[in-house]
């Protein structure tokens, strides 16, 4: 598999070296130099979702990863399914958070985690990476225990759930968790600025574990096919998904399925109230406000980095931007959207419920709509028991960290502490 960097396209690389390096020269993001099509769709969505995966991401990496290297690979990450629940009709919902920490990150995490100890050489790694919430759940978790990885996580200091910081912060041994006096934009400009050091690079072998990792993505097309997968055949011809964004790698992953050959009539970009994308996309004009914090904490992001790679996408396929859906959600609207949903025998959590009331306005009759489900509603467990006025159990992993003591250091938003940090 070959790749080249969307700044500065003279900059190629393969697969081993795009999973290992994360960015490119100048921050700049890795896309695939060529996205196969796929034949006989019909036939890999009869498969089991592990056996069809190893197909597709096969298919993607080439034989630069031995096929039965890859196939353990994937039967090691995904071990969990995604089920599709009816929600009303036509409208379905895609769960993906039956995995080890509650979140669709588990997909990314987990598969990267086997990516880069299959790639990684002799060399000492350590993994920095920024999260608003689940990125570092699951990067801890499926980094947990790996010989001669570090892990390093940086999150905004009292903007992530308490049970989301006790998921991930809690592990120690190779995991190491920095709450940063800031917001997420800030952590990730550090770790931008961590990456722009070729000293500090080479002195750690750093690697980012974020969504901006190509091997994350690679494992998040494979649950699109799922979710086709599991419709009645005679609902597959008008699907239309929406995806709560925030980094904009999930919709990346869904663009790359439907560039495969899967047949999604079009996407639908969901956010809330940090909504540059739905702005960009009705007025033409990139326009960035600051970061404010709302019930939906993983989407807080207003300048998302992988939406250079959507509009490469869309150049490269000969599509038109007005194509995408796009539509945002104010914190008031979403509390009025999950008792809705409630009321009809959903409970949900804010970034699924986006993703739902989005899709709900702008589904057109005779589609069918999917909206996906980023965590388990148990995540955020506070806002969802307030909502809703229930009492929602703790699901097992969660209650288990819930009990252990946070080991985060903190820190400032200042990169010459976190330099010193990391050469510790
Ligand atoms: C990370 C996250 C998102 C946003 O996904 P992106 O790929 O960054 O757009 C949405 N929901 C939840 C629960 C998340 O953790």
């Amino acid at each position: 598999m070959n790749l080249y960097n969307i700044k500065h396209p003279e900059q190629q690389v393969n697969f081993a070296q795009a999973v290992r390096q994360g960015l490119g020269k100048e921050q700049g993001l890795f896309f695939p130099q060529i996205i196969p099509q796929l034949s006989h769709i019909n036939e890999l969505l009869n498969l089991p979702l592990v056996e069809r995966s190893q197909k597709i991401l096969s298919a993607i990496i080439g034989d630069e990863i031995p096929s039965e290297t890859l196939n353990v690979m994937v039967k090691n990450a995904f071990t969990f399914q995604a089920p599709l629940e009816k929600v009303e009709e036509d409208i379905y919902a895609l769960e993906l958070f039956h995995g080890p920490t509650l979140a669709f990150k588990d997909f990314g995490g987990r598969f990267m985690a086997q990516a880069l100890a299959a790639v990684r050489g002799d060399g000492k790694i350590t993994i920095l990476t920024a999260t608003s919430g689940d990125t570092g759940a699951a990067v801890a978790h499926a980094f947990y225990g790996l010989e001669n990885i570090n892990v390093v996580i940086l999150y905004p200091k009292g903007k992530i759930s308490p049970l989301q910081e006790k998921l991930f912060c809690t592990l120690g041994g190779n995991i190491r968790t920095v709450a940063i006096n800031g917001d997420f934009d800030a952590c990730q400009a550090l770790v931008k600025q961590a990456f722009d050091d070729a000293t500090l690079r080479e002195a750690i072998g750093l690697n980012s574990a974020n969504s901006i990792n190509i091997s994350r993505l690679l494992a998040q097309i494979c649950y699109y096919f799922e979710a086709v997968a599991q419709l009645p055949k005679e609902k597959r011809d008008n699907v239309v998904i929406s995806v709560p964004s925030g980094n904009f790698g999930n919709l990346t992953a869904g663009l790359i399925a439907k560039t495969l050959g899967l047949p999604i009539k079009r996407f639908i970009a969901s956010t809330n109230a940090n909504d540059t994308v739905p702005r960009y996309l009705q007025s033409g004009e990139w326009a960035p406000k600051a970061t404010v914090a709302t019930l939906s904490n993983a989407m807080d992001v207003s300048r998302p980095n992988n939406w250079p790679r959507v509009e490469e996408l869309f150049k490269r396929n000969g599509w038109n931007l007005a194509e995408l859906g796009a539509g945002m959600l104010t914190d008031t609207q979403t509390e009025e959207t999950l008792k809705a949903m409630h009321k009809i025998g959903y409970v949900c959590e804010p970034h699924g419920a986006i993703a739902y009331q989005v899709l709900k306005d702008q589904l057109n009759a005779g589609e069918t709509g999917i909206f996906l489900c980023t965590a388990h509603p148990a995540k955020f467990k506070e806002s969802v028991e307030r909502i809703l006025n229930l009492e929602l159990p703790l699901p097992e992993t969660l209650d288990k960290h819930n009990k252990l003591t946070l080991l985060s250091d903190e820190m400032d938003n200042d990169f010459a502490q976190l330099r010193a940090y990391l050469l510790k």
